[in-house]
C-alpha cells in the first residue's frame, strides 16, 4: 500500500500481443492497489492508481501493438492517478492479477484485453485488486479535496472572477514542437494572472485547478456558479498542422461556430472528458437547447462584450490572430448565468509561441491585458446596474 509522504513510481509499461489477447503490464517500484475498466465511445480502457508518478517522461505513444493505441497518464483527482489506453476497437478486461517483485522486475499489474462486441463491453464491470476497496475508503474519508472549490475568504465584498487553466492531469491539452503541454503553461498563466488581479485590492480569484489534476468541463463552469463568479476565463494554448501560424485569440459560445476552424478548435477542447477518460452516463443529459439558448441570452452578450474589450486589450501587449473574437461551441463556457470567455493564448505547434508563451514576460503582458479588460468589463457592469 502506498507510504504517505513517499512519491511511488511507475518504473515501465509494457504491451504483448497474444493470440487471443493482448497484456498490458505495469511495473512499479511498490505494490499497489489498482482498479480497471473499459469505456466505449471512443473505446478505451482505464486503470487507476493512488498517486503514483511515472519515472521519466510518461509515455503517449506505445500505439500500435495488438489492442492497445496511444496511451496517457496523469493524476485524475486527488489520490486517483489513472493510466488512460486507447484501444483498437471494443474490448473487456479478460483477466487480470498482481505480481510480485521478481526475476529482475519489480511489482506488476497485469491486464489482459480481449475484443468483445458492443453488448460485451456494455454489460463489463469494473474490476479492482483486493485492497483497492480499502484504499477508496481512506480517500472518501480524508477528502478535504474540494477545498479549492469553496470561496475565499472575503468573497462577497469584492469582484470574484474563476479562472480556469484547461485540461490538467491525464488530459495534456495540445503538445507542443519542442514538448511542452497546454496544461502546464496555461496553469503557470493563469497563477500569474491571479496574483496580477488580487493585488488590485478589487479581485477575488478562484482557481478551477491549481495542480496538475483534470478536471471535467461540466465541473469547471460550476465553480463558476458556486462562488457566484462575475466573469469566468477558461485559458488554452492551441496547435495546428500548419506550424507558422502564431497569435492569440478570444472565443465565446455560440451554436453556430463563426468558422470552421472555430467549429474544429470546440470539438478538440470539448474532448477533455473523454481524453480523461471520465465515465460520465451518469449525468442528465442538457436540458433542451431552447431552454438554454433563453438563460444564456443575457449572460452571452455580456461574454460578448467582455470579448471585445479582451481583443482591444490583448492587441496592445501581444500578438493576435486575424478575427481575433471568434464563437463555437466549447462545453466549458456553458454556465447559464456567469458571463464566460475561452482564451487561446496562442499556438504550441509554432516553436516561436511556444518558446514565448512559456516565458515570464509573455504571462506578465497577457496578465496585464486581461486585468485592464476585466476592470472595463465590470466598471461597466456597474455602470449598468447604477442605470
Ligand atoms: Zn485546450
Amino acid at each position: 500500500m502506498s507510504t504517505p509522504g513517499l512519491a511511488q513510481t511507475i518504473v515501465d509499461v509494457r504491451t504483448g500481443v497474444h493470440a487471443d489477447k493482448t497484456r498490458f503490464v505495469i511495473e512499479l517500484d511498490q505494490a499497489q492497489p489498482y482498479r480497471a475498466f473499459v469505456l466505449t465511445d471512443p473505446d478505451r480502457a482505464v486503470i487507476d492508481l493512488p498517486d503514483v508518478k511515472w519515472s521519466g517522461e510518461p509515455a503517449h505513444e506505445v500505439g500500435g501493438v495488438g489492442l492497445v493505441g496511444n496511451l496517457r497518464y496523469g493524476l485524475f483527482r486527488p489520490g486517483i492517478s489513472r493510466v488512460v489506453i486507447d484501444l483498437e476497437g471494443p474490448a473487456t478486461i479478460a483477466n487480470h492479477f498482481a505480481l510480485d517483485a521478481g526475476g529482475g522486475s519489480g511489482p506488476r499489474i497485469v491486464v489482459d484485453l480481449r475484443s468483445a462486441t458492443a453488448s460485451e463491453v456494455a454489460s463489463a464491470k469494473p474490476v479492482e485488486s483486493g485492497r483497492w476497496a480499502d484504499y477508496a475508503r481512506t480517500l472518501s474519508r480524508s477528502s478535504s479535496t474540494t477545498a479549492s472549490l469553496e470561496a475565499p475568504e472575503g468573497v462577497g465584498e469584492k469582484r470574484v472572477v474563476v479562472i480556469d487553466p484547461g485540461h490538467g492531469g491525464v488530459d495534456p491539452g495540445a503538445i507542443g514542437v519542442s514538448g511542452k503541454y497546454e496544461k502546464g503553461i496555461v496553469l503557470e498563466a493563469a497563477r500569474t494572472l491571479q496574483k496580477t488581479l488580487e493585488a488590485t485590492g478589487r479581485y477575488e480569484v478562484v482557481l478551477t485547478r491549481d495542480r496538475d489534476v483534470y478536471l471535467p468541463l461540466r465541473e469547471r463552469y460550476q465553480v463558476a456558479h458556486e462562488v457566484d463568479a462575475g466573469l469566468f476565463i477558461s485559458l488554452h494554448a492551441d496547435s495546428h498542422p500548419s506550424r507558422s501560424l502564431r497569435g492569440a485569440s478570444v472565443y465565446t459560445l455560440s451554436d453556430t461556430a463563426s468558422d470552421k476552424e472555430a467549429a474544429a478548435l470546440a470539438r478538440k477542447e470539448n474532448k477533455s472528458d473523454v481524453i480523461a477518460g471520465a465515465d460520465l452516463s451518469g449525468y442528465t443529459p442538457e436540458v433542451s437547447s431552447i431552454l438554454i439558448d433563453l438563460a444564456q441570452q443575457s449572460v452571452n452578450e455580456n461574454s460578448w462584450h467582455f470579448a471585445e474589450m479582451l481583443v482591444d486589450n490583448l492587441a496592445r501587449e501581444i500578438k493576435v490572430l486575424n478575427n481575433t473574437h471568434r464563437f463555437a461551441g466549447f462545453a466549458v463556457l456553458k454556465s447559464p448565468n456567469v458571463p464566460s470567455v475561452l482564451v487561446e493564448l496562442g499556438y504550441l505547434s509554432n516553436r516561436q509561441d511556444e518558446q514565448v508563451l512559456s516565458s515570464e514576460g509573455f504571462r506578465q503582458r497577457i496578465s496585464t491585458a486581461l486585468t485592464k479588460a476585466i476592470d472595463r468589463f465590470f466598471d461597466r457592469q456597474e455602470r449598468l446596474s447604477r442605470s
